[in-house]
C-alpha cells in the first residue's frame, strides 16, 4: 500500500496522520491559525506540512470544515478572510504533491465504512456548531448534481418561531438545532446568555437551556425521520460537539425510534460519536481507497483508526 498522509483543517485545530511501511504512523496537531490573513494562515499551514511528507507521499488528502468547489473555497463561516481563496493551487505554490480536498461532513460519511464495516447505504450528520450531513448510497459518496447534496441545516422546519437565516430562507433546522442555532436562541431569551461561548458552559439543568435543547433535538430526529423514510436509510452516524449532550440526544432519538415504531418498525443502527475525528478518519479510508482493499489490507488500518481513535489529543 502506498503511504497515506490526511490533514483534517477544523475551525480551532489542524490534525495530521502520515501512515508509511504499512502499519507505521504518526500523528501531529496544531492550533488553526488565526492572523485574519489568508497568506500568513497558509504559510503556517504549509511549515506544518512541508517536513512531515516524505517522496514517497503520492498525494495529500484533506479534510475541509466548509463549502469548496474545485479547491476555491465558497465558504467558511469561522473564517470568511479565507473565501474566495483556490487552496488546493495556493498549497500547489509550494508543494508538487498532488492535492485532494474533501468537505468534512463527506469525509465523515467515508468515516462509515469503518463504522458499519462495509455497509451499502449509511448517512453521517455531525452537530456542532452548523450541522452538516455526508451520505454513501451503494457504497459511493453521493455528491448530488451541483456537489452541494448534505445541506440538512438549511433544511426548513415548522417551530414555535419564525427566524431569517442567512442562506435568506426562513426557519432553517440549523437555527433551531445547531450549537450555534441553540445559542442564538438563548440570546434572544435573555441577554444573560451572552458570557456563554458554547451550550456546553451552560448549567446542565438551566431551565431555557432544556426547552431548547428539546425542541433542537426533536426537530432534527423529525427532519432524519424524514429522510429515513424517503430514502430507507438506517445506519446512521452522528457525530459532533452538540451530541454530547444527553438531553439533546435523548429528545433527538425519542422522535427517531417512536416515528419507526409507528409506522415500518426497522432497526435502525444509530451510533452517536463513537469516532474522535470522523474527518480524519474518513480522510484515511479515502486515501487508502479502503473499501476496494481485501481484508488483510483492511486490518492493519482498522488496528491505526483503533488507536488514533482512543487517544485523546491535546494541542
Ligand atoms: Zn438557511
Amino acid at each position: 500500500m502506498q503511504d497515506i498522509f490526511v490533514i483534517d483543517i477544523g475551525g480551532t485545530k489542524i490534525e495530521s496522520i502520515y501512515i508509511f511501511d504499512n502499519l507505521t504512523y504518526k500523528t501531529d496537531i496544531m492550533k488553526t491559525p488565526n492572523s485574519k490573513n489568508f497568506h500568513s494562515d497558509l504559510e503556517i499551514l504549509i511549515k506544518f506540512i512541508i517536513p512531515k511528507i516524505r517522496s514517497n507521499v503520492t498525494k495529500i488528502t484533506i479534510s475541509f470544515p466548509g463549502l469548496i468547489e474545485e479547491g476555491i473555497i465558497k465558504k467558511w463561516p469561522n473564517k470568511p478572510y479565507w473565501e474566495g481563496y483556490d487552496l488546493k493551487s495556493s498549497i500547489h505554490d509550494y508543494i508538487s504533491n498532488p492535492v485532494e480536498i474533501f468537505e468534512d461532513s463527506n469525509m465523515g460519511a467515508i468515516s462509515n465504512f469503518y463504522i458499519f464495516d462495509n455497509s451499502e447505504n449509511s448517512i453521517y450528520i455531525n452537530v456542532g456548531t452548523g450541522i452538516g450531513l455526508g451520505l454513501l448510497l451503494n457504497q459511493q459518496l453521493y455528491l448530488g448534481n451541483n456537489n452541494y447534496a448534505g445541506e440538512l441545516g438549511h433544511t426548513q422546519v415548522q417551530s414555535s418561531k419564525t427566524i431569517n437565516c442567512s442562506c435568506g430562507k426562513i426557519n432553517c433546522l440549523q437555527l433551531f438545532s445547531s450549537g450555534k442555532g441553540m445559542l442564538d436562541r438563548l440570546l434572544e431569551i435573555d441577554k444573560y446568555y451572552r458570557r456563554y461561548k458554547t451550550l456546553s458552559e451552560i448549567p446542565k439543568y438551566d431551565q431555557h437551556l432544556l426547552v431548547v435543547l428539546k425542541e433542537g433535538g426533536e426537530l432534527l430526529g423529525i427532519t432524519m425521520s424524514n429522510l429515513i423514510n424517503i430514502m430507507d436509510i438506517t445506519n446512521l452516524h452522528f457525530g459532533g460537539s452538540v451530541i454530547n449532550n444527553p438531553y439533546y440526544t435523548n429528545s433527538l432519538l425519542n422522535v427517531l425510534y417512536e416515528n419507526e415504531s409507528k409506522f415500518l418498525n426497522r432497526k435502525l443502527n444509530i451510533q452517536l460519536n463513537v469516532l474522535r475525528n470522523p474527518s480524519l478518519v474518513g480522510g484515511i479510508l479515502i486515501a487508502s481507497g479502503y473499501n476496494h482493499l481485501p481484508k488483510y489490507q483492511q486490518n492493519p488500518l482498522k488496528s491505526i483508526i483503533k488507536l488514533i481513535n482512543s487517544r485523546s489529543k491535546k494541542i
